[in-house]
């Protein structure tokens, strides 16, 4: 038997927990399953589980599993670099973007987003660490890009995403999503609040729940080691 729906509950359960203990309601917290390299029967039963939210990186394997899955109660959220030879595809398939981190690729995606789809949902991926091989905006890019948004109809700017440098203890985990988070808070505006926080990963979930996560984005923490990567582009 496939140990997904297990690993789901477990991870599910450590949300929970980590809630419970930092005082937020579980309800605020999604979990968007990591489902790059994975198979579409692997998605398929995790959405049996009822798990409904998943994320992909690599745009070609991503297309396939959504045209399987096409009609199946799935969400759709890329999570990989955002290329201008990519936005298109991105802006007709997925629900929401993670990493935007361009004003060029945000106007492309603004433009190509299909009139009879709903806007596209989009985080701004913001570098939090000095790690030069990883995207992201610096806060002063960000604070620019945004001003850009009113004029983005068919954007809807839901909030930040990170992915710092993976760090051994709790503290060290906590401080990019402290990080993030007071930057969340001195960018939001009435108009656009920025509720939405995708930080945290398989090995450091708790980290980011007790620094106010909304998306917490889990793939071998459900789906076990990743698979060798079936296409990367
Ligand atoms: C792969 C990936 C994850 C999931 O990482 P795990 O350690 O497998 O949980 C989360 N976010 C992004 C942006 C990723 O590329």
């Amino acid at each position: 038997m496939s140990s997904i729906p297990e690993h789901l509950k477990q991870v599910n359960q450590r949300i929970r927990e980590a809630a419970e203990a930092w005082g937020r309601d579980c309800d605020d917290i999604q979990l968007l399953a990591v489902s790059k390299t994975r198979t579409a029967d692997e998605i398929a039963e995790a959405l049996k589980a009822g798990q409904h939210l998943f994320g992909e990186s690599y745009l070609q394997e991503a297309l396939e599993k959504i045209t399987a899955l096409r009609g199946a109660n799935a969400q759709w959220h890329y999570i990989g670099r955002v290329q201008s030879n990519k936005t298109r595809a991105i802006a007709e398939n997925f629900d929401w973007v993670h990493s935007v981190d361009k004003a060029k690729q945000a106007r492309r995606l603004n433009e190509q987003r299909p009139q009879n789809m709903p806007p596209l949902n989009v985080c701004l991926q913001i570098k939090v660490d000095e790690e030069e091989s990883k995207g992201g905006l610096t806060a002063k890019e960000a604070e620019a890009l945004i001003e850009e948004f009113s004029g983005f109809t068919r954007l809807r700017l839901r909030g930040l995403m990170t992915l710092p440098a993976p760090a051994e203890d709790f503290e060290g985990q906590r401080r990019p999503f402290c990080e993030l988070r007071r930057l969340r808070d001195r960018l939001a505006t009435d108009e656009i609040p920025l509720e939405t926080l995708s930080m945290g990963m398989s090995a450091d979930i708790e980290a980011a729940i007790a620094e106010g996560a909304t998306i917490v984005r889990a793939g071998t923490a459900i789906f076990g080691p990743r698979n060798p990567v079936i296409s990367r582009n």
